[in-house]
């Protein structure tokens, strides 16, 4: 695998002074999980759960779905796994999701909107994961993603407790839901940053569409004061912030965000070994030294630049 891996710190994500920030897994299927726990993931950030329904014609069934679910819990034993909920439309199509045309996708019937419009295939998903959860000891926490509104998250929460999941959150991947964190989270157990979508729907800028690439930088001070307002959040209700873009596999970056009040980074399993060895760098009060001048710069290169300087000074 990876050339750093021989001599990485192994052991759980921690900070110079002892902070512990968990470091977990980004999969897109059971698959990964086993090279996941060779590289050290302490568990899984963001299940994402679109493969089991890419291709199909039609949702798979309860059982299909709860075998996937459990050869996956069964990899983490004891440990948390967070399972994200279908999240179709934009980037992710799905023909019996999201069958009429839209010209604005990304801003359209797309994740958790998608499922609301189709309740029966949220249900079965939660029922899928409670019944893998019943053969398993991991600790699933199921969220949403692409939750705009607390009106959304007291939805989707409602159904996961009542289908029997203890520990429901949303993903925050919209402004107007970060901006509404410290409600949102009172409704939610936790709250998942998205990173990617954060920065696209922040800058208004398509991360599919390479002619607007340069704006999709999860640096650029706008996104990191949406990551600083969920932290807070979180801080001050006592609630789990985790990040699961792919902000948190940037090692420096994963610094600032853990200053601005992440408790856990999910990434994808290769990102793990040098995320892990740049966290046991710093105490949590340089990381929120570094988060203050990310905050306040001026654009993402000057923020990158700012934090890389005292980095290294
Ligand atoms: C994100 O948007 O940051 C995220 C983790 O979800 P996805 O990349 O699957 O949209
Ligand atoms: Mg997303």
């Amino acid at each position: 695998e990876r050339a750093s891996l021989a001599n990485a710190p192994a052991g759980p994500g921690r900070l110079a002074d002892d902070t512990e920030i968990p470091l977990l897994a980004n999969l897109g299927s059971a698959g990964g999980a086993e090279e996941a726990v060779e590289l050290g993931a302490e568990g899984v950030g963001l299940f994402r759960t679109e493969f089991l329904f890419l291709d199909s014609a039609q949702a798979p069934t309860v059982e299909e779905q709860q075998s996937q679910y459990s050869s996956l819990f069964a990899a983490f034993p004891g440990k948390k796994v967070v399972v994200r909920a279908l999240d179709a439309g934009a980037d992710k199509p799905l023909s019996f999701l999201n069958d009429a045309p839209e010209e604005n996708p990304a801003l359209g019937l797309r994740g958790l909107r998608a499922l609301r419009a189709n309740e029966q295939i949220l249900r079965d998903q939660l029922t899928a994961i409670r019944n893998a959860e019943a053969e398993n000891t991991a600790d699933v926490w199921v969220m949403a993603p692409m939750v705009s509104t607390l009106e959304e998250t007291r939805y989707f929460t409602s159904i996961a407790r009542e289908i029997g999941l203890k520990t429901a959150g949303v993903m925050i991947e919209v402004p107007s839901s970060a901006l509404l964190a410290d409600r949102i989270l009172v409704d939610a157990d936790f709250a998942s940053i998205g990173t990617n979508d954060l920065t696209q729907y922040t800058l208004a800028a398509d991360r599919l569409l390479g002619s607007v690439a340069s704006f999709q930088d999860p640096w650029h001070p706008a996104v990191l004061r949406l990551v600083g307002e969920v932290g807070k959040a979180g801080a001050a209700l006592g609630k789990p912030v985790g990040i699961c873009g792919e902000a948190a596999a940037d090692p420096l970056l994963a610094v600032v965000l853990v200053g601005l009040g992440a408790t856990s980074l999910s990434m994808s399993p290769a990102a793990l070994a040098d995320v892990r060895a740049e966290l046991r760098l710093y105490t949590i009060e340089q990381a929120q030294h570094f988060a203050e001048l990310a905050l306040k710069a001026n654009s993402a290169m000057e923020a990158r630049a700012a934090v890389s300087a005292s980095a290294s000074s």
